[in-house]
This record gives structure tokens, sequence and C-alpha cells, in this order.
């Protein structure tokens, strides 16, 4: 039996930060070693600051990705950035298919497969986000829909090296709501067979996170659950102390 992909928590800043939060960034780079026995850790700040936050993780062990990204690798797409230009600035992955993308812009699996494939053609993580909305739950219908969106969101020729999973329900982000524990091993189990049933042994290694409403307090029981390989943080990837206790919370490897 192959044995759990190693932790990975992420911080998904959304459209946060100025140039003086480098400040906080520069204090998870400093705590980070603290962690590191824990998890991984990667930084989606604004691209705007992707390339200074580059230069300020040095050699730590912070990684940094962007929020969205491109399917194309370049041309007339005012407002866009592509893959290939956030590897440029000293990113290493991207979240793709976030619920305020696919809400706010209207993304379909289609385009977040399309832009999941630009990033790993680009040599980067491609973090693809899925997730029930209330009603969706209300209706029972959790894990028909996060099957559909898994099965059209991830790209069939991916390495699963390149490919990690956020099980994020719509209804959690930012609510300070969060499912019963046994609900989310529940869904990251349906992931995880749909993931081996796709990409056979490689299956069981790519990192599905749990995101929605994950602060210090909750962390260690998410995070404790079978399947469950870390965790996408908003809010509470903002300030370096929380995200590093989430990151603390992980379960030490066996
Ligand atoms: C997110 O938007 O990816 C997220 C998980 O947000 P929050 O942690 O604030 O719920």
């Amino acid at each position: 039996m192959t044995s759990a992909p190693r932790a990975l928590i992420a911080g998904n800043w959304k459209m946060n930060g100025l140039k003086a939060s480098g400040a906080e960034f520069k204090a998870m780079v400093e705590g980070a070693a603290r962690v590191v026995d824990r998890a991984d850790l990667l930084v989606c700040p604004p691209a705007t600051l992707l390339l200074a936050f580059a230069r300020l993780a040095d050699s730590a062990p912070v990684s940094l990705g962007a929020q969205d990204c491109h399917a194309k690798p370049s041309g007339a797409y005012t407002g866009d950035i592509s893959a290939e230009m956030i590897a440029d600035a000293g990113g290493t992955a991207v979240i793709v298919g976030h619920s305020e993308r696919r809400t706010d812009h209207a993304e379909s699996d289609r385009m977040v497969r399309a832009k999941a494939s630009a990033a790993v053609a680009a040599g980067l993580t491609a973090v693809i986000c899925i997730g029930e909305s209330e009603a969706q739950r209300d209706a029972g219908m959790t894990i028909d829909v996060v099957s559909s969106q898994l099965a059209g969101s991830v790209p069939d020729d991916a390495p699963a090296a390149r490919l990690v999973i956020a099980y994020e329900p719509v209804w959690a982000i930012g609510t300070g709501r969060t499912p019963q524990t046994s609900e989310i091993a529940d869904v990251h189990a349906a992931i995880r067979n749909a993931l081996i049933a796709r990409f056979s042994d490689a299956g069981e290694t790519i990192r599905i996170l749990y995101g929605g409403s994950v602060k210090p307090s909750n962390a260690a029981e998410i995070l404790a659950l079978p399947n469950v390989n870390g965790a996408l943080v908003g809010g509470a990837s903002l300030k370096a102390e929380d995200f590093l206790a989430i990151a603390a919370a992980c379960p030490a490897a066996a």
C-alpha cells in the first residue's frame, strides 16, 4: 500500500495584499522551519506580489503560486496572465477553478481543465478546486456534483505529481461553517476512489486538500481525517501566525 502523500497547506490570499504585506509573508518565511516537518507550504498572493514574494522566499521552504491562469501561453487576452508568466515570476503552482472564479467569471469544467493543462505544460502544479453549493448539498447531490466536476476539470494526460485537488464546499468558504468531519471524510474517499479509477496507483499519491473556513481551532480534527492531505486556506492564510498554526496542526508523518 502506498503511504499517504505529504501534507500541503496552501494559502489563497484572494484580492488581498499590497507591497506592505511583504512583512506578513516574511514572518511566514521565518516561521516555516518550525513546521516543515509537518507540511509543505504554498502561498498564493495576488499576481502583483508574486515576484517580490519570490525574492523574499529565497531558499526558504515556502513555495509560491497564483490564483488563476489563462489557458493560452500568450496572446491578445487583456488582463489575463499565463501559466508561463507565473513560472517566470517564481511561482510553482496555480489555483484553478476556485468557486469564486466559477461563479464570478462563469468558468466551466472545460475551461478549468484547459487551465490545468496549461499549468502543467508550463511546469506548474495545478491546484484544481471542486465543491458543491449549499442548494446542491441540501438536495443530497454533493458526491454527484463533486464527481462530475472532478471528471470534467482534471486533464487526463497530466502527471499525477503535478495535480492537487481541493475539495471546497462553496457554502463553507468564508462563512465560518464547515461540514461534519464524517461528511468531509466521505467526500474525500469518493474523490480518492475516482482518482484511483482514473490514474491507477498514481491516484493514491495525488494530494486532496480540504478548503472552507479552516482555522487554527478546527485544523487538527480536519487534517487528521483519512484522505485529507492538507488544506486550502483563505482568510486564515493572511496572518503568518494562523497559517503556521494550521500547518503545525498536520499530523506527524507515520
Ligand atoms: C478559499 O477561498 O479557498 C477558502 C478556503 O476560504 P476560507 O478559508 O476563508 O473559507
